[in-house]
């Protein structure tokens, strides 16, 4: 059985989980405090997502609390834009770090002090070696790293120079401060990693103040003592980091020991989750930002219309587990409507207008007939939807000479329309191209409501909406971004990209009801799917995304692999 059969929380992994227990019942742990540390560098995708509803979802459950802190210690690419976006997005998802909002770069002054302490130890030296020889002297796995000729000044020296780096004297690049650890360590990360480099850089939030700023792998760990993190919680890719992570904190007078914890990021079909490659994406005008609702990213997903709680779902149902895996974008979609049936009012809505005509409907009568808004939902009640003698339905809910089993309209046999009558196709009328432009139909009077007064069988419903009171609505269309399971895996990125990723439908006709929607509403149109406003849209210019088709392809995958006995 793979792991994202599992639905119930109990069942899937998440050894994270397990670990934390595990301290509370050894004594380890008093409190458990975890953080979501991201850089600032660009907008949180669903990846972040799952760390995310990780970290905050291990401090609700076992009563602690989990910090915001932005990794803001690489300058040159951190916008206060993103810091913005980030939080706005952490708070969407329902995750609330209260009083704990921290930036690396509060702790500038405490790792600069932090630094001059390995010095005075001995454990840090100030390194010359251009980044050439660095690379040099570094050693290959299979080979020995080489002394630095720095490795072994004077304390003195080493403070000096480093004070002056501080103070700007230099030009990028043209020193680094090195922990002294083993230049013939296994792991590549001991071999005298760089604790601080020049950049002569202005940071969004300290300016001008620092020429120095310290990297990712010394920043990290003492943040984390600083603020009392007890289980820093990151992706695989730190499992080798984690031995100078310990060095650290062993090697320093912080005032707590954290430990760190690796678990699998999240890789999802159809999609890249990677912040340079998004990014790519937006600067070459590729999407229509950040948010455009073909991106996995937060904001992305937002303004499709998929909500929070779905989101929060998915995390939940894929699990924590220590190995790197894809998981199909079916999940996250089979969520999403999951989630959005039991919610989402449904609606009368027609994406490909054909107009219809009852010929024997009285002219100028309107009707007003009973709708459900949610089925899922008795409380939602129900509304009034207008009926009247021309309508539109859907241009594939009618065909000429229709294959068996279609069900819907055809010439010379009846349909049900939904809420409303029973109605016959009499003549179909067409453009000089031999385009069906117009239906000319009968209803039978009796069947209001669409029962039948004398048992008679009516296999096909279709959705209408009357022409005279219906609402215009331009809808955007969506299929994935890239047209390849594993985009950029067996060539460029961009080749990938889906040429129909987007096609956007004008002149869609909506029932009056929606005309008061707003945005973050969920919305069903029968038949279908799911539709969000678009932040863009106006009350003259009503515009719809479309957050998911109605089809549950995941569903299926399921069964099939259920009676495959899989
Ligand atoms: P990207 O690869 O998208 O650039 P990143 O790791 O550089 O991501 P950060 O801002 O450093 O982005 O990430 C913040 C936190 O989110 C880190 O703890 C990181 O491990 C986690 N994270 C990033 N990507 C994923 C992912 N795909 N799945 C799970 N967690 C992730
Ligand atoms: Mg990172």
């Amino acid at each position: 059985m793979n792991e994202t059969d599992e639905t119930e929380e109990e069942g899937v992994s998440n050894f994270v989980r397990d670990v934390v227990r595990g301290d509370f019942s050894s004594g380890k742990t008093k409190s458990v405090v975890t953080r979501f540390p991201p850089e600032p560098n660009g907008y949180l995708h669903i990846g972040h997502a799952k760390s995310i509803c990780l970290n905050f979802g291990i401090a609700a459950e076992f009563g602690g609390r989990c910090h915001l802190r932005f990794d803001d210690t690489n300058p040159t690419n951190e916008e206060i834009e993103y810091i913005e976006a980030i939080k706005k997005d952490v708070t969407w998802l329902g995750f609330d770090w209260g009083e704990h909002l921290y930036f690396a770069s509060d702790n500038f002054d405490k790792l600069y002090g932090f630094a001059v302490n390995l010095i005075e130890q001995e454990k840090a030296y100030v390194c010359d070696l251009c980044p050439d020889e660095m690379r040099e002297f570094r050693g290959t796995l299979t080979k020995p790293g080489k002394d630095s000729p720095r490795r072994n000044s004077p304390v003195d020296g080493n403070l000096d120079l480093f004070a002056r780096m501080k103070a700007g004297e230099f030009e990028d690049g043209k020193y680094v401060l090195r922990a002294k650890i083993d230049m013939a360590s296994g792991n590549m990360n001991m071999r005298d990693p760089v604790l601080y480099r020049i950049l002569n850089a202005s940071h969004p939030r300290t300016g001008d103040a620092w020429h120095i700023y310290p990297t990712y792998d010394f920043a990290h760990g003492q943040s984390d003592a600083i603020e009392g993190i007890t289980h820093s919680i990151c992706t695989l890719e730190f499992t080798d980091h984690r031995p100078l992570y310990d060095w650290c904190i062993e090697n320093l007078p912080v005032p707590s020991e954290p430990h760190q914890y690796e678990f699998a990021r999240l890789n999802l079909t159809y999609a890249v989750l990677s912040k340079r490659k998004l990014m790519q994406l937006v600067s070459e005008n590729l999407v229509n930002g950040w948010d455009d609702p073909r991106m996995p990213t937060i904001s992305g997903l937002r303004r499709r219309g998929i909500p929070p709680e779905a989101i929060r779902d998915f995390a939940t149902r894929i699990g924590v587990t220590k190995s790197d895996s894809t998981v199909e974008v079916e999940l996250l979609n089979h969520c999403v409507r999951e989630y959005l049936n039991k919610i989402a009012q449904r609606r009368l809505g027609v994406l490909r207008p054909l107009k219809v005509v009852i010929e024997n409907y009285p002219e100028g009568q309107t009707e007003e007939v009973g709708a459900i808004n949610n089925p899922e939902n008795e409380a939602s009640g129900r509304r009034m939807v207008p009926f009247s003698k021309v309508l539109y339905i859907e241009q594939n809910d009618f065909m000429e000479d229709p294959p068996k089993k279609y069900y819907r309209l055809t010439p010379g046999k009846e349909v049900r329309f939904r809420y409303a009558y029973f109605i016959t196709c009499q003549e179909a009328i067409k453009d000089v191209a031999g385009n069906v432009i117009e239906l000319r139909c009968t209803y039978d009077p009796e069947t209001k409501g669409g029962n039948s007064p004398d048992g008679r069988k009516i296999k096909g419903t279709i959705h209408w909406v009357s022409a005279e009171h219906a609402i215009d609505a331009d809808i955007n269309m969506y299929e994935h971004l890239f047209d390849h399971p594993n985009p950029g895996v067996e060539g460029d990125l961009i080749d990938d990209i889906n040429p129909n990723s987007l096609t956007t439908l004008t002149g869609c006709k909506l029932e009056p009801s929606l005309a008061n929607s707003v945005v973050g509403e969920a919305v069903q149109f029968e038949r279908n799917g799911y539709f969000a406003v678009d932040p863009s849209s106006t009350p003259d210019h009503l515009i719809y995304n479309q957050t998911m088709a109605m089809r549950d392809s995941w569903a299926k995958i399921q069964a099939k692999d259920m009676s495959a006995g899989k």
